[in-house]
């Protein structure tokens, strides 16, 4: 046995060691490189480190987009922006992610199909790519959630938890309308992120038509408050990007978006 050989064994178990198994693969491959280059030491150590930390940073990435539970993975590169010209210039600022160190919400508007969940989702798997830990879920969804918690007597408990999320998705405010139970345990949720974590949320009607869904002016005028209070407010508008091209171009919630706006 020659010491090159050695030296590859020990690597192998010292890269075991470190539960970096990858680096016995890429310290060979680059070492070839490095040689043909005249790399320095520091350089190599440098390409090899490189190397597992970005392959740990796109598997951790992977892993936060798995259990966020969206409905699809669809990102901000598969929108196409020319469909909602006016939004463009927000989602790019809002795409580097400093509303999430902010703790700033984003509300979705606009009618079925322009678009809102896929936004969401977008921002949401860039939020995953940079550490931030996130969970989709629809309204009605949290709602169960919540009622669920409660009623085992650990609210407090799983809004404490649901803190270490830095990113939350309600997608769908608005197309069911809550109990007042479900109301109250909802403004508990968006009070406990307030100023700590964000939110995104989604619905098909403007703000003036929440105070139906939650069953109560004073209670859904105190929650927008608080959403909005540090919040990016995006409008999508138009026709039903599902529908395109298929000679449909009113559904009866258009009519009706349409009204409100
Ligand atoms: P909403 O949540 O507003 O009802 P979705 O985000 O679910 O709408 O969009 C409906 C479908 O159309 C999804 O498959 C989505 O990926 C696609 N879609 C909507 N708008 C666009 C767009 N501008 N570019 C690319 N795909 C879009
Ligand atoms: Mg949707």
């Amino acid at each position: 046995m020659n010491d090159s050989t050695d030296t590859l064994k020990q690597l192998r178990y010292l890269a075991a060691a470190l539960k970096a198994p990858r680096i016995t693969e890429t310290a060979g491959r680059l070492a070839e490189q490095a040689r043909d280059a005249n790399w320095t030491h520091e350089d190599y150590l440098a390409a090899v480190l490189e190397r597992e930390v970005s392959a740990r940073n796109a598997s951790g990435a992977r892993l936060r987009i798995r259990a966020a539970g969206f409905p699809a993975v669809k990102t901000l590169e598969d929108f196409d922006f020319d469909a909602q010209p006016a939004i463009r210039q927000q989602i790019a600022a809002l795409g580097s992610g400093a509303f999430l160190t902010e703790a700033r919400n984003i509300v979705l508007l606009g009618p079925p199909g322009t678009g809102k969940t896929h936004v969401a989702t977008g921002l949401a798997v860039k939020a995953c790519q940079t550490g931030h830990r996130v969970l989709f879920a629809t309204a009605t969804d949290w709602v169960t959630r919540l009622t669920d918690a409660h009623r085992h007597g650990r609210l407090p408990h799983e809004l404490t938890r649901l803190r270490r999320y830095g990113l939350i998705i309600v997608d769908e405010v608005g197309y069911l309308p809550f109990e007042q139970d479900a109301a109250n345990l909802f403004f508990q949720l968006v009070s406990s992120r307030y100023e700590h974590a964000s939110l995104i949320l989604t619905s098909n009607l403007p703000f003036s038509g929440w105070g139906t869904v939650f069953g109560d002016q004073a209670v859904a005028a105190a929650m927008i408050d608080r959403i909005v209070h540090h919040a990016d407010v995006l409008t999508l508008k138009g026709a039903s990007y599902r529908l395109r091209g298929r000679g449909i171009d009113s559904l009866p919630s258009i009519k009706t978006q349409n009204q409100a706006d």
